[in-house]
């Protein structure tokens, strides 16, 4: 296969927080694999990310600190960076859109269509906070729902029932950034006209389907917002922080998150193209229609980038100018859950990257997540199975392959790679599935089977081990040294290879064993041929994957919060009004109660309904004397189909909950209420 120019970009993280194992499964670790692979193939890569910095959450973030959103920024910015470093992200460039470079790009997409006359401008009402002269984005607004009366509902939105709703509908709007009530008062945006681009949009992503094989759930995405209609949206906003609207008729906006956003793959390119002084770099990649563009996201970004951008771009080549290429696939992931529930960072549910390397090497957790990703579905990071998968298959299998073959090396051959003399079946058969597990590993990398393929090497490794018990190396060594030296040829082979096929996954471990081999890594496609030379001196085999001890991992499952949803709390079926509606629930007055002689538990009450007297037998008898119950309004289901206890008819049921310290309390209502009102 001849040689691809490749440009691979990751989501950029929001800098607002610390990330969580969920967003490296998402966006990072696939594509870390993916580009370490493909620079080994020997293509030509340039891995572009950095922090997103704008948008309303971090001002509000900001405003709740009482610093700047700048100071914001610069922690998270600083943070994510650092964790990415210790878990081995291998970005060429990792850059920030508040970069004047950044800022310049946004507003040279904005200007080429503000000239060329592509955005509507709409006038709408919006919230203006007079005391804080300012207008309110959607989220610094807080009000009662229309629909359901729920009082965090959003300007235009509530969260709560899902209601879109015009601004003026909101009940009791609050500023919250005064406190005031907010007035409203009429703006303009400018509005992108992503609906004229929705014909192209749906044949850009049919042909990239058809050539490139996009993931179901990416297409079934794009297909549902296509059968919805592509709508014109919004690109300005009235706030401070952000990319200011490069014209004078706007003055107080800034574009729209969404909008710079994505565009922040360009700036962060032109960036490392400046850092590198080759200050036209970016074109080489961005503006050539050989370049294979690969975006790696998570599932919540499909639109921005199957959509939006490709939109943008597309507007942009209508133009004059050098043209930019296209996503070529964008191989989404889902969601990865934490111990079976949704990472958060409030319920103290779930791990920052950086607390997580504090504690444990970055190679165990990648092996862990790259062996599950959410690929197809949400998959879930549990402790247990991180501690099984480092002892049982980084130790037990690949660890204790390389020990017993470095082990036996250096005993009985001087710490030299042994002669490989004649080759049984056992040693041919080795041989051959040494030199094809690149080929299928590097097939399934290239479809973004990631998860296959890693799982695919480590194989490898098993295969190795059965190898080596079944040619019994431990007999050889004494009654055909010739033969176990053929062995041990072969394993270390295995263990060349397996340093090659496992450094996109646990780069870490994999450099460690290429130290071990006293060598260097090899082109992919000769890995699984090409060999050290007999006689090539080994260093020293070191413990690659220490064991994680059940006391550590008990540790940190004792750290769990309480991760308990309001989606878990609701595990109760629901049942509608008319369904509660057919229990008739009354009040009664107790005439007269007494014991069951036969019973020890029920006792026998004469009750007073507004349609009469009746006979209700209660298991009360073991809480109350029957004296004290005379005269006390009660509460009765009414309509409950009469049932003989212990020979005694019962008309009816009587209330009463559990006290917490044993005990039985009827529910007892006061003397105000009449007798036979209903209780609903
Ligand atoms: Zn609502």
């Amino acid at each position: 296969m001849s040689k691809e120019k490749v440009l691979i970009t990751s989501a950029l993280p929001y800098a607002n927080g610390p990330i969580h194992l969920g967003h490296l499964s998402g966006a990072y670790l696939p594509a870390d694999i993916y580009v370490r692979y493909k620079r080994l193939n020997g293509d030509d890569v340039l891995y572009i990310c950095g922090s997103d910095e704008h948008g309303v959450p971090i001002t509000i973030t900001a405003d709740k600190e009482g610093v700047s959103p700048q100071v914001i920024i610069d922690r998270y910015h600083e943070a994510n960076k650092k964790a990415f470093d210790k878990f081995g992200m291998s970005f060429d460039n990792y850059s920030r859109t508040s970069l004047p470079i950044h800022h310049e790009t946004a507003k040279e997409f904005f200007l080429e269509f503000f000239n060329r006359g592509l955005f509507v401008e709409k006038k709408s009402n919006q919230f203006y906070d007079e005391k804080a002269k300012m207008f309110l984005p959607d989220r610094y607004v807080e009000g009662t729902c229309p629909s359901c009366g729920n009082e965090q509902a959003r300007s235009d939105e509530c969260e709560n029932c899902g209601s879109l709703y015009d601004p003026s509908e909101l009940k009791n709007p609050k500023s919250k950034v005064s406190g005031e009530t907010p007035v409203l008062k009429e703006t303009t945006h400018y509005f992108f006209p992503l609906g004229n681009y929705q014909p192209a949009l749906e044949k850009y992503v049919n042909e990239m389907n058809e050539k490139y094989c996009w993931k179901d759930n990416v297409l079934q995405y794009c297909r549902s917002w296509f059968k919805e209609g592509l709508k014109d949206r919004a690109i300005t906003r009235d706030l401070d922080w952000g990319v200011k609207v490069p014209v004078d008729s706007a003055a107080g906006k800034v574009i729209y998150v969404w909008f710079e956003a994505v565009l922040g793959y360009i700036s962060s390119t032109k960036e490392y193209s400046q850092l590198k002084n080759d200050p036209e770099l970016w074109r080489k990649y961005w503006q050539d229609t050989s370049t294979k563009y690969i975006a790696f996201i998570g599932k919540d970004n499909v639109v921005f980038h199957t959509i939006i951008f490709p939109a943008i771009l597309m507007a942009w080549n209508e133009g004059e100018r050098e043209k930019y290429c296209l996503p070529q696939n964008v191989p989404a992931n889902e969601f990865l859950n934490f111990e079976g529930k949704k990472f958060s960072k409030s319920r103290g549910w779930g791990i920052d990257v950086e607390e997580f390397l504090n504690i444990f090497p970055a190679d165990p957790l990648r092996y862990t997540l790259a062996a599950n990703l959410p690929e197809k579905s949400d998959t879930d990071f549990y402790w247990k199975e991180f501690q099984l998968r480092n002892n049982s298959e980084l130790a037990d299998i690949l660890g204790n392959f390389i020990n017993r073959t470095f082990t036996f090396v250096h005993k009985h051959f001087d710490g030299r790679v042994p002669i490989r003399g004649k080759l049984d079946k056992i040693d041919e058969d080795m041989l051959e599935e040494i030199s094809e597990y690149p080929k299928r590993v590097s097939d399934l990398f290239e479809r973004f089977r990631i998860k296959d393929g890693v799982n695919e090497i480590m194989n490898l490794a098993r295969d190795g081990n059965k190898y080596f018990n079944d040619s019994e190396p431990w007999i050889t060594v004494k009654s055909n040294k010739e033969k176990c030296a053929t062995t041990l040829n072969v394993c270390l082979l295995a263990i060349y290879t397996l340093a090659e096929l496992f450094y996109p996954v646990i780069p870490f471990s994999s450099e460690k064993i290429f130290k071990m081999l006293n060598s260097k890594p090899v082109a992919w496609k000769e890995s699984g041929k090409s060999f050290l030379k007999e006689g090539h001196q080994i260093n020293s085999a070191k413990i690659l994957f220490p064991k994680i001890e059940d006391e550590v991992i008990e540790d940190q499952i004792s750290k769990l919060g309480n991760a308990d949803t309001e989606k878990e709390k609701k595990v109760d079926e629901l049942i509608s009004y008319d369904d509660f509606m057919k229990t008739k629930l009354k009040v009664a007055e107790v005439i007269a109660a007494e014991k069951i002689a036969k019973s020890k538990k029920l006792m026998k009450l004469k009750v007073l309904l507004d349609d009469g007297e009746r006979q209700v037998v209660a298991g009360i008898a073991e809480h109350y004397n029957p004296e004290d119950l005379a005269g006390k309004k009660v509460v009765v289901v009414a309509n409950l189909q009469p049932a003989k206890l212990m020979g005694e008819e019962s008309q009816g049921m009587i209330l009463a909950v559990d006290k917490e310290a044993g005990g039985l309390q009827v529910i007892v209502v006061d003397d105000s209420v009449k007798i036979g009102t209903r209780v609903k």
